[in-house]
């Protein structure tokens, strides 16, 4: 299997995923739309471990994006690069697009299709939930509570 690997915009941070990812989907919550300043995300998930900081690793910073979770994101550019959620403690979910080939993950859902900028209508056929998907792993049929808007 060749490689994933990726990183951000200017170069400085360099990843590399030791497993192959999975569960791609496309987020188009507020909270991705202000962390990318795009209509959606597209995220993959793997194990904690196997998101590997390969070149970087001091510029990586992170910032508390809701009161469950966090985001990392080069500190030099800018680039969004994954989240990480007190429920799934255990996974990462990076982000496709940082991938050096992003065409290889297709993402395979929407998630938070509820809050999608209406010019910003999907034009696929993939499952679309209004909010998390029904029996998410780690929230057990309850939710994290709803977002508040960055000011
Ligand atoms: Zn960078
Ligand atoms: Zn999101």
């Amino acid at each position: 299997m060749a490689e994933w690997t990726g990183g951000c915009a200017c170069g400085t941070v360099r990843y590399r995923l030791n497993s192959a990812p999975s569960d791609a989907g496309w987020c188009h919550c507020r909270t991705c739309q202000l962390n990318s300043g795009s209509p959606a995300m597209a995220f993959a998930t793997v194990p904690f471990d196997d998101y590997e900081i390969v070149k970087g690793t001091s510029s990586v910073s992170r910032f508390a994006s809701s009161d469950f979770g966090w985001r990392i994101f080069c500190g030099e550019c800018g680039t969004p690069l994954g989240m990480h959620v007190q429920h799934q403690p255990d996974t990462i979910d990076f982000s496709v697009a940082t991938l050096d080939e992003p065409g290889r993950l297709a993402p395979g859902f929407h998630i938070f299709y509820a809050s999608r900028i209406p010019w910003a209508e999907a034009c696929d056929d993939l499952p679309r939930h209004d909010r998390f998907r029904p029996d998410t792993r780690g929230l057990s049929g309850t939710e994290p509570p709803l977002q508040t808007p960055l000011p």
